[in-house]
Order: C-alpha cells, then sequence, then structure tokens
C-alpha cells in the first residue's frame, strides 16, 4: 500500500528532532512513497502575542529561506526514492492575515501546499491569546473551561474557513483541543459547532488531514474522532494523513490502522498535493 504522511517537522522549528534529511531517510527506510515537509511558519510578526512563547513554536523569518533551500536540495537529492513535498504549517489569527500574506506571499511558489492550523485562541478579555494545545497553559483551559474552549475553537475554524484572506488546503487536527483529554460537558452545543463547521468545509475547497499525533497524546485517538470522520464521508470531504511527528520515530505512526479505519467508513482514495494541485491516490 502506497503511504503518504503530509505533516512531519524537523529540528528547524525549535521543538522537534531530526535534520529534514534524517526524516526524510526514515521514511524511505518505512517505503513511504510521499514525505510533506510542514514546518510551522513563523510567528514573530503577529500582533498580541505577548503571552505566547513562539521562539519554541516556529522556525524564524531569517530562517526561511535556509528551510526552503534545505528541502528542495533533499527533494531532489532522494527524487528518484520518495516524493518531497514542501509546505508550512501556518496558524490562523484572526484579523491578522494581511500582516502574514505580506511574509508568506514570498513564499508561496516553493510550497506544494499549506496547511492551517489553529493553536492560539484569544477570548478578547484582557488575558491576550494563549496556545490552548500547550501544557504550559493548562491553567487558561482551566480557567475558561473545555465548553468554552471548544466554542471558541471551532468558531476560530469557522472564522479561518471564511477568511478571504487566509490562503490554505488542509485543515490540521480538526478537534484539537480534546489533546488533555478534557472532554465538552456540554456535548450536544459543541456537536452543533462541529456539524456547522464540516457544512462550511463541505462548501469550501479544503482537505481534511486525519492526524495520528492525538493517539500518541493523553486523549489516546486521531484527530477528528471516528464519529467525526464517519460526518465527514457523509458530507463527501475529502482526507490525507499526517503523523505530525516531531521526531522522525513518528513518522507514518499507525497509519495502517488508520487506512483501515477510513476505509471501513467508506473512503476509498486520499488527497496527494503537488504545486497546490489535487489528486487522488486510490486505497
Ligand atoms: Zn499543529
Ligand atoms: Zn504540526
Amino acid at each position: 500500500m502506497k503511504l503518504e504522511d503530509w505533516h512531519t517537522h524537523s529540528a528547524l522549528c525549535h521543538h522537534a528532532v531530526g535534520s529534514i534529511e534524517d526524516y526524510i531517510r526514515k521514511a524511505i527506510e518505512l517505503e513511504l512513497t510521499t514525505i510533506g515537509l510542514c514546518d510551522h511558519f513563523p510567528f514573530e510578526f503577529l500582533k498580541n502575542i505577548e503571552r505566547i512563547p513562539y521562539e519554541d513554536y516556529a522556525i524564524t523569518l531569517d530562517e526561511i529561506k535556509d528551510y526552503l533551500s534545505m528541502a528542495e536540495y533533499l527533494k531532489d537529492k532522494y527524487k528518484k526514492e520518495i516524493n518531497v513535498r514542501i509546505a508550512f504549517e501556518v496558524d490562523f489569527v484572526e484579523n491578522q492575515e494581511s500582516t502574514l500574506n505580506i511574509h508568506i506571499c514570498k513564499y508561496k511558489h516553493h510550497l506544494d501546499y499549506i496547511l492551517g492550523s489553529i493553536h492560539l485562541l484569544n477570548f478578547h478579555d484582557g488575558r491576550g491569546a494563549w496556545a490552548f494545545d500547550d501544557s504550559r497553559f493548562k491553567n487558561d483551559y482551566n480557567y475558561y473551561g473545555s465548553d468554552k474552549v471548544y466554542m471558541e475553537y471551532y468558531k476560530t475554524v469557522q472564522k479561518m474557513l471564511n477568511s478571504n484572506d487566509f490562503d490554505f488546503d488542509i485543515i490540521a487536527h480538526f478537534d484539537l483541543p480534546k489533546k488533555f483529554n478534557d472532554i465538552p460537558n456540554n456535548k450536544e452545543i459543541v456537536n452543533n459547532e462541529v456539524m456547522k463547521t464540516l457544512d462550511i468545509i463541505k462548501k469550501s475547497n479544503v482537505v481534511m488531514e486525519i492526524n495520528s499525533s492525538g493517539l500518541r497524546k493523553d486523549v489516546k485517538e486521531q484527530y477528528p474522532r471516528k464519529e467525526i470522520i464517519q460526518e465527514m464521508y457523509n458530507l463527501d470531504i475529502p482526507i490525507l494523513l499526517g503523523s505530525d511527528a516531531h521526531d522522525p520515530i513518528y513518522i507514518a505512526w499507525e497509519f495502517e490502522n488508520i487506512i483501515k479505519m477510513v476505509k471501513k467508513i467508506g473512503y476509498n482514495h486520499l488527497i496527494h498535493f503537488e504545486k497546490r494541485h489535487k489528486t487522488y491516490l486510490e486505497i
């Protein structure tokens, strides 16, 4: 079976281990046909991120050129053994798309796809933006409580989808607020928000990532959970797989089981990207 991992990081993003080459070599060893490199796009130009330790989260603006030239060099070096695809994982932060675009527009011609993510929430109550999936902000998570965090998160995903200025191809780790195994108290209102978000995805041109990193976290389950994947299938929302590996040992983590699960749900193809153009891969 052809395995493709669309979500990997490297030491360049300051919180992962292994060089880009380590990831590519491991992916070849695992007989993957494609590896997507998608280090975090810089945060440093964003406003209202005083509390965010962004130097731990992403490459810096100064490092982008090195990242892309290394990725392109390795893509060519290993082209007979594996497809290397070059990307960024980009955070959506409301009302800051124009600043982001000033920076990312310079590099888009290098990219095969853009992964859109939300790690930061801002309740505009004076506490500022915080990173709900970083254990260092667990006090903020507890302060707001899981229902508020989930609701604000899905509303932010909807803003990301509805933004005319945020350009991306794939939604990463769709139900990330469950990472620490915090389950909503009011499941009904959160589920309604999930369904509302899926309807917007359906109308958009965006692909959903099935991200296996949740299996390695407290929640012990891929993002998104199976019931959501079933709804996605009913809505005909296309998918691909990402391990979110921050260490080469996690490349394609649990992919065989995930493919079994999505096939059982009914999916018979995954999406492949090249230069932001989609094709289908049969499974
Ligand atoms: Zn992420
Ligand atoms: Zn990631």
